[in-house]
């Protein structure tokens, strides 16, 4: 793609890893959806924003709106129709500033909001723990699924198995 314009995002996502349950991580197919691509979802399936107004809000075109949100539907579409997981993250944004993002301590497991153009917090306003994460974010974070986190132990011989025959129903 030439000059691909940076697509402006209000919102990240609260959680940026869906998983299909039963299905080892490392048997799965991983989507992969972008954070402007979430976005055009956000805007235009969820807030059911017009169109061109969420072109505009995204500083691009409603024709590359249009294309991105194909794009986005049609990940989502194949992990829901083929169980594949989605993982959200990556992609070519700026932040408008209006971002919150989510902490969590792991200490006291408070959770709370910060802007996201703030300077990170190092401390939970709870607890005074610096043991704190980021939820979501922009994929550069702490990641919650490590993804080298693969199958409870008794399930990783069943899995290895599984991937070799992708596809088959063997933990049905
Ligand atoms: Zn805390």
């Amino acid at each position: 793609m030439v000059n691909r314009v940076k697509r402006r995002v209000s919102c990240f996502p609260k959680a940026t890893y869906y998983k299909p349950r039963e299905i080892p991580l490392c048997c799965l197919e991983i989507a992969n959806l972008s954070i402007e691509e979430l976005e055009t979802i956000r805007l235009c399936d969820f807030l059911q924003m017009e169109q061109s107004e969420a072109a505009n809000k995204m500083g691009i075109s409603r024709k590359t709106f249009w294309n991105d949100l194909q794009k986005a539907r049609q990940k989502v579409a194949d992990a829901l129709v083929n169980g594949k997981a989605i993982e959200i993250s990556g992609g070519e944004y700026v932040n408008s500033g209006e971002c919150k993002v989510n902490f969590l301590c792991k200490e006291c497991d408070h959770v709370w909001e910060s802007k996201s153009n703030k300077c990170r917090p190092t401390v939970c306003p709870n607890c005074g723990s610096t043991l704190i994460f980021r939820i979501g974010g922009d994929g550069k974070g702490k990641r919650f699924i490590d993804n080298n986190y693969c199958c409870p132990k008794e399930k990783q011989q069943e899995c290895s198995e599984g991937s070799k025959k992708s596809g088959n129903n063997s933990h049905y």
